[in-house]
């Protein structure tokens, strides 16, 4: 992270949501609000007319489906003013739900629960909308409003004024300028990437999405909603046309044809059976960075999210075979294992991470299992996030970062396989001042940078149910310290997260997973008694205590992600 200094005091911004009432379920608006009131803490109630020309385009864009003009949904919600009430929710409570058939999303049961309840009272259909994740919210608002979450950051409860709205939803017709385009899509289709530097001389912006068909409904140019499959669109931007191209960003999961799935889980089991009928004392901690819906690309970043549905289900594969236990018990549990008994793991997770609270930690709760959080206590942005947000905007020019390999800058704007890990390794080894120095650049790049962070509330409510551990406050190479800094960033921060999570910490992550015997034996004497880096191998009884491997799984499920633990674990 760009560090220095105390970090920013932010509330937490990922317990917000809003529901709208459409024109045709106002007349039960007063008891809907009374209830909201005492449900939760009602922050802003706005009166908002779209013309009624416009109405279901606006509606298709909203909520991803496709919806002719006067639809049946448009005449059952009715075209008139409708309410938009934001509302923070003071309890949240996140699990893993499937709403619609083969999406698995993790979802706010209290307002899912408000929602169907309001439906009820308007007549059963939809009349009323209502954000059930974080990632829902900021889409909505943003098309709403233009507005981001953070504006809401410091809202206090409503007073009872209502404001009044005539304006369409954002880019409905065109967009403000190209960096406003990005956002309504990053915040609708999730990562964004520019293929190409935007604004060439034909005027052509080339954009990779997870989900090409809802960014072209979302941009709204031409042939957009008529034609959400075609490869490019017209679209206005500060006035003028340009030719936005929509590609699939890369899938990354091949499917397992069913033979080849049995072969993969049977090796899996036989490997597993002969570790646990053994007597050898083996055991994994897993590390985990951040989740998204869908999985990220190690190829093109730096730290690709692991997928939600491969999280669900490797978590599920590893409590079938074996006995998940926390991160501070790992070792003991390896040694004390008995023949025949099932091989320990651990599940970890590294960098203070919105996905923590809102994804890992909701799955983690529902089905039972323990984990333990590595976190640095700090709500600052991360360098490499920077960077990889840098690259994918086409921010970033080789000038920007004088001392690395100008062709793999290049490389990685160009999304050569590799290259923006190489920058990413480069940066990661710079002198600490130099790191600093590349970081604050990287951090001006990429101040647009839409990025929940894990807030302080989170941290506290990860420590309610999960073992936490520290990860130094500015994430340095510690190899690269002298004796001094080393001593101080294994402790400066650490007693502030002890507060912040209401747990001791006595477990530690080195950052960048490397460690050497001097500061392995700085680790003993800052008092921690287990220490994880990485290493990709498996825990054995004459492990040192302070210098435990971590292995990161692939971004895969289902039996090659079986047979991948079980050989890793054998060791
Ligand atoms: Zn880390």
């Amino acid at each position: 992270m760009v560090g220095n200094g105390t970090p920013p005091v932010r509330e937490s911004i990922t317990d917000l949501h809003l529901f709208i009432i459409w024109s045709r379920g106002r007349e039960k608006e007063r008891e809907i609000l009374e209830d909201l009131e005492r449900e939760f803490e009602v922050l802003e109630v706005s009166d908002v007319t779209w013309t009624a020309a416009d109405f279901s385009r606006n509606l298709t864009r909203f909520y991803g489906e496709a919806l002719p003009s006067g639809s049946e949904k448009e005449r059952h919600c009715g075209n008139g003013p409708f309410l938009v009430v934001v509302v923070r929710d003071p309890s949240p409570e996140y699990r893993l739900r499937s709403l619609r058939p083969g999406k698995t999303q993790v979802v706010d049961l209290r307002t899912l629960d408000a929602k169907e309840r309001y439906r009820g009272w308007t007549g059963g259909g939809h009349r009323v909308h209502a954000t059930l994740e974080p990632r829902e919210f900021a889409h909505d608002l943003f098309l709403l409003f233009g507005r981001l979450p953070s504006h809401y950051a410091h809202t206090d409860r409503w007073d009872g004024g209502i404001e009044s709205f005539n304006s369409e939803p954002v880019g409905a017709h065109g967009w403000r300028d190209l960096e406003q385009l990005l956002t309504g899509l990053e915040l609708t289709v999730g990562h964004v990437v520019l293929t190409e530097p935007a604004g060439s001389a034909d005027g052509r912006v080339s954009v990779a999405v997870e989900d090409p068909w809802w960014a072209a409904v979302v941009a709204d140019g031409q042939p957009g909603v008529e034609d959400p499959w075609a490869a490019e669109h017209l679209v206005r931007v500060n006035g003028r046309s340009v030719r936005l191209e929509l590609e699939q960003l890369s899938p990354m999961t091949e499917p397992n044809s069913t033979g080849r799935t049995w072969t993969l889980r049977l090796r899996a089991l036989a490997i597993d059976l002969v570790s646990r009928l053994g007597s050898g004392k083996t055991g994994l901690a897993l590390v985990y960075h951040g989740l998204a819906q869908s999985p990220g690309d190690p190829s093109r970043e730096v730290l690709p999210p692991h997928g939600l549905a491969e999280f669900v289900q490797q978590v599920r594969a590893l409590k079938r075979r074996y006995r998940i236990v926390p991160a501070s018990e790992l070792l003991h549990a390896t040694r004390a294992r008995r023949r025949g008994a099932r091989l320990p793991v651990a599940l970890t997770f590294d960098d203070d991470l919105a996905s923590h609270v809102q994804v890992a930690a909701p799955v983690l709760r529902e089905l039972g299992v323990p984990a333990t959080f590595f976190l640095s206590g700090t709500a600052n942005p991360w360098w490499w996030d920077d960077l990889q947000w840098a690259v994918d905007r086409q921010r970033l020019t080789p000038s920007d970062l004088s001392d690395i390999d100008a062709n793999d800058v290049t490389g990685a704007l160009q999304r050569q396989e590799g290259a923006v890990r190489r920058v990413a390794t480069t940066i990661e080894r710079a002198a600490p001042n130099r790191l600093r120095e590349i970081a604050s650049r990287l951090r001006e790049l990429s101040a647009d940078r839409f990025d929940f962070g894990l807030q302080r509330t989170d941290v506290r409510a990860l420590g309610e149910a999960f073992e936490i551990g520290f990860h130094t406050v500015e994430h340095p190479l510690l190899t690269q310290l002298d004796d001094d800094a080393l001593a101080d960033a294994l402790t400066s921060g650490r007693n502030r997260l002890a507060e912040e999570s209401g747990r001791p910490i006595r477990l530690f992550a080195y950052p960048h997973g490397k460690a050497d015997a001097r500061v392995v034996a700085a680790a003993r004497t800052a008092g921690y008694t287990a220490a994880f880096a990485g290493g990709g191998r498996p825990i054995l009884g004459r492990s040192e205590a302070l210098d435990l491997p971590r292995w990161e799984p692939p971004r895969t499920a289902g039996a090659a992600f079986e047979l991948a633990v079980a050989r890793t674990i054998r060791g």
